[in-house]
């Protein structure tokens, strides 16, 4: 019996669960750059890059290593300009009589993947994605029956279960769960950030490059400086640079933004996580180890494995338990478009030019300019929330549905009536000037609110909570924000609503 092997190009591990128990000599592997999947979104170039020139170099491995190979590389005119199109075409060659496949990464193509026993006439094998630290049905078990899922807890229990950072006596090490209060530090300078790692392009990334170059060039973003890994060896490598240079101040720094620093101390691994060059589990286990050999405190540490054994577990179990009715959820009602200027930084906001120029140029941005800025700004002006979610999806490098929808749906838009998140990220201008320097180059002043040259955070900030009384007003964690709008005087507040509603007819001239 004879299989065709489906291995998608997030699914770059050698040991993904469609090989399993295979044979090498009557099985059949499919990898294929099509159309569809490539520009179902206006993917970043990088991104494009990065996921083809891995999938060839994986391709090569398997190869390599006495795997038969069906690799359809790119071309516009290629007839099949679906993963379906590409199966059905290899089942009438070979005549294969199962196709296998490990689960993939988002609803869209899971749901058409799910149909392809009846479309194609043979039996389709899904099988479970083990890369990731909690299963599906783990996540599901653990969610069942609670009120409301947070995180923390999640993660708690993830730390037991896996033993990361815990003593032998099943306490947490450094006697806490927790040392975010410790990881909250403005950045001035010093010490200084690490240069971001970086692999030179080979021969392999370089025709990849030409491709994108000719038949993506409408797409998001630039080629230029191309530096990914794209095999598990250099993302590896990608690691333990992290673990040397960043690591230790990753945890001090980690909210801190600055204006001519595009990295900081992040490990910029998401990437390679996301599409399998690097193990999750593996990435945490590194990170341990540095902690126990004194190399990286326990603010650091201990913070960096929470984002990947809490949050990014977190947010997969979200999805996967939601979808796809989540994806449409859009409980504060939101109706603006998103500005133009998100798609090309020409916005006289430092700190959105900053964010949105480095997104454009590295295909990254890191976590608190997503969050805080980006994110911010389009929940403070109401954006329609499949706008801002089609536009994270597109310009990141480690974009995927599974984890993009729910961090920007749910942590960042509020979208979701807080089952993500217990209270939106809102924030006015001064949030933005306690974490970075960006306001003393500004074209606008930070510590106005109502005059022409006022931050737009701040009047929208305010306009945001009077709005939003009825969702937010009995929240505990808002309560102060609304004695604090109660308390102002009425002709302020007048005049702050009167600018919100004057930066809300003019966003695209911000
Ligand atoms: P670091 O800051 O070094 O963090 C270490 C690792 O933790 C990351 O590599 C990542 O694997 C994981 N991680 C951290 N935060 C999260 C989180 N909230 N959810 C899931 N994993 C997390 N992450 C993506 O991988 N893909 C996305 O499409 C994505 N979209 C986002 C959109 C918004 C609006 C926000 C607020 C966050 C988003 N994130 C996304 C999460 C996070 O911002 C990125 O994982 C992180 O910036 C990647 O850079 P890094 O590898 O340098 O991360
Ligand atoms: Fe951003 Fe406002 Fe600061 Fe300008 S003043 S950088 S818009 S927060």
């Amino acid at each position: 019996m004879a299989n065709l092997i489906l291995i998608l190009g997030d699914q770059l591990t050698p040991d993904i669960s469609a090989l399993d128990g295979a044979d090498r000599n009557q099985d059949r592997v499919v990898m294929a750059e099509v159309h569809n999947e490539a520009s179902y979104t206006n993917h970043h170039k990088k991104k494009i890059v990065l996921l083809f020139s891995a999938m060839r170099h994986f391709a090569q491995g398997l190869e390599a290593d006495g795997w038969q190979i069906h690799y359809l590389t790119y071309h516009p005119d290629n007839e099949a300009r679906s993963l379906e199109a590409v199966i059905a075409g290899q089942l009438e060659l070979i005549g294969a009589d199962r196709i296998v496949t490990t689960e993939c990464g988002e609803w869209r193509l899971h749901d058409q993947i799910s149909q392809w026993h009846e479309r194609l006439g043979v039996p389709v094998e899904i099988r479970p994605d083990t890369r990731f630290i909690a299963s599906k049905q783990e996540f599901a078990d653990w969610a069942e029956g609670r009120k409301q899922l947070r995180m923390e807890f999640f993660y708690r229990e993830r730390r037991r279960k896996t033993g990361l950072m815990m003593t032998s006596e099943g306490k947490p090490e450094g006697g806490q769960w927790n040392f975010d209060t410790d990881n909250r530090r403005k950045w001035t300078g010093k010490p200084p950030a690490p240069a971001p790692f970086r692999i030179e392009p080979d021969e392999v990334t370089r025709a990849v490059i030409d491709l994108v170059e000719e038949h993506f060039a409408d797409h998001f973003g630039t080629l230029e400086d191309f530096h990914f890994a794209v095999t598990p060896e250099d993302a590896e490598q990608a690691l333990d640079y992290f673990i040397d240079f960043a690591l230790p101040c990753f945890g001090d720094y980690q909210d801190a933004m600055a204006d001519d620093e595009d990295w900081l101390f992040h490990s910029i691994l998401s990437p390679y996580i996301n599409c399998g060059l690097l193990d999750p589990l593996a990435v945490c286990e590194a990170a341990a180890r540095a902690w126990h050999a004194g190399r990286a405190p326990i603010n650091a540490v201990e913070g960096f494995i929470r984002q990947i054994l809490g949050w990014r577990e977190f947010v997969r179990g979200i999805y996967w338990m939601n979808m796809p009715a989540y994806a449409q959820e859009n409980r504060l009602g939101n109706t603006r478009a998103l500005p133009w200027f998100y798609w090309t930084g020409d916005t006289k906001m430092r700190c959105m030019h900053k964010a949105i120029d480095a997104t454009r140029r590295n295909a990254y941005a890191h976590h608190i300019q997503r969050l805080m800025v980006t994110g911010n700004f389009a929940l403070l002006a109401g954006v329609k929330p499949e706008e801002i979610c089609d536009w994270y999806l597109a310009v990141y490098a480690d974009a995927y549905d599974w984890v993009e929808l729910p961090n920007v749906l749910g942590m960042v838009m509020h979208a979701d009536g807080g089952y993500l998140g217990s209270k939106p990220y809102a924030a006015s201008g001064k949030y933005i000037q306690r974490m970075s320097d960006h306001c003393s180059n500004c074209h606008y002043k930070v510590n106005k609110s109502t005059e022409k040259d006022a931050c737009p955070f701040n009047a929208l900030y305010w306009h945001f909570i009077d709005c939003h009384r009825d969702e937010f007003s009995n929240n505990p964690r808002m309560g102060m924000m609304y004695r604090n709008w109660d308390r102002q005087d009425p002709a302020r507040k007048k005049a702050l609503l009167k600018r919100a509603d004057w930066l809300l007819d003019n966003l695209e001239s911000l």
